[in-house]
């Protein structure tokens, strides 16, 4: 019997579960030699950089607090909507601290852009943005990732956070999707 599983509508695999275990520690072992004598506010952007956010933060031994923030700027399909909307803020003063934004991927930068400009306008020390995935391509307002986990092409990947449609965040690898999965009213 053939048994239909997330895996069967994946094209083509980007990023193992290895891969992705070396950039977590790499990009986790960073942070925590930069922020060592620093206790920063670890903000992980809801949903798609979860399962990033807890493999780094497992990688740093040094000081840190954790926070959730929920913003996004896409309607479930693989087209960014441009406009940026704040679903749920973070429940800490920032005024003065230290901030690791964790992103699951830059693409045109609107996103983290509109989230730098929150946290320095309420008084953020310093913003550093740690991003699992960085789309260059894609920019149109700038926005640097600091801590880059793997330069991405210009392709809708899926998985590790990452959905197609609320889908395929728990794949534990990052891969394209095939474009049959693709309805015609998202490309
Ligand atoms: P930006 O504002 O930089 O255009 O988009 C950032 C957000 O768009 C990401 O946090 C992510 O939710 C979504 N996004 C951008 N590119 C992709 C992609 O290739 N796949 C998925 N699943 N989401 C993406």
């Amino acid at each position: 019997m053939c048994q239909m599983t997330m895996n069967n509508d994946i094209e083509r695999v980007l990023y193992s579960v290895e891969d992705i275990k070396e950039a977590a520690h790499r990009v986790g072992t960073q942070l925590a030699t930069d922020y060592a004598d620093k206790t920063p506010i670890i903000l992980s952007v809801l949903k798609g950089a979860i399962l990033w956010t807890v493999d780094v933060m497992k990688e740093m031994d040094s000081y840190a607090e954790v926070e959730f923030i929920d913003v996004s700027s896409y309607h479930g399909g693989v087209a960014s909507a441009g406009e940026i909307m704040l679903r749920t803020d973070l429940n800490t003063d920032v005024n003065g601290r230290d901030i690791i934004i964790m992103e699951d991927i830059v693409d045109t930068g609107r996103t983290l852009k509109f989230m730098i400009d929150l946290l320095m306008e309420r008084g953020a020390k310093s913003v550093k943005v740690a991003s699992l995935l960085d789309k260059k391509e894609g920019r149109v307002v700038e926005a640097n990732v600091d801590y880059i986990g793997f330069d991405v092409p210009k392709a809708f990947v899926v998985g590790y956070g990452l959905d197609y449609k609320e889908l395929y965040r728990n794949l534990p690898y990052v891969g394209v999707l095939k474009p049959e999965i693709y309805t015609s009213e998202d490309t």
